[in-house]
């Protein structure tokens, strides 16, 4: 099912984007510039709610995809803005319509479950020099599965 501009507004209410200040504590705090090292203003928070509230395309591209979703711009936030949420649930629900090009998906159970950036920066971190070791693509819940399996 496509996402509409009904959607978005309706994560936009739940999470309480409207009552962002602008202050950009959010983006100041947030730990992805020293995960990613330098990020655009687009894929920041401050970006993303600017970019929810008033322009709603946040399904083309990559920035939805960079937030590591450890809540320290949502505790931080004066206005109670609750961002990480918002993130989780928009991301679902492109998995859902079928938005995945940036979502990467289980090798075994085929559900998403973390985000490419995330992946290619473990990779990155790894040093892997042939291929992708196979846990950096099973998810939380396969992994604990296999290794039930293997200490039975
Ligand atoms: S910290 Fe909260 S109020 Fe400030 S820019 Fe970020 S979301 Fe808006
Ligand atoms: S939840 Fe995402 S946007 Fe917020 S501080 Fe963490 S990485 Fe940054």
């Amino acid at each position: 099912m496509a996402i509409t501009p009904k959607d978005i507004d309706r994560l936009i209410r739940e999470h309480g984007l409207g009552a962002c200040l602008e202050c950009g504590k959010c983006t100041a705090i947030c730990p992805m510039s020293e995960v990613f090292g330098d990020i655009e203003y687009g894929h920041t928070p401050r970006g993303i709610v600017e970019k929810a509230l008033f322009d709603s395309d946040l399904i083309t591209g990559d920035a939805i995809w960079y937030c590591l979703t450890c809540e320290v711009c949502t505790k931080g936030c004066p206005s109670g803005v609750r961002f990480r949420d918002f993130m989780e649930e928009l991301r679902e629900m492109m998995i859902a319509a079928g938005h995945d090009e940036h979502g990467v998906r289980c090798r075994l159970c085929n559900r998403y479950f973390v985000p490419e950036p995330s992946l290619k920066m473990m990779i990155a971190k790894m040093d892997v020099k042939d291929s992708t070791p196979e846990f950096l693509l099973t998810c939380p819940k396969c992994k604990t599965r296999d290794f039930g399996r293997k200490m039975m």
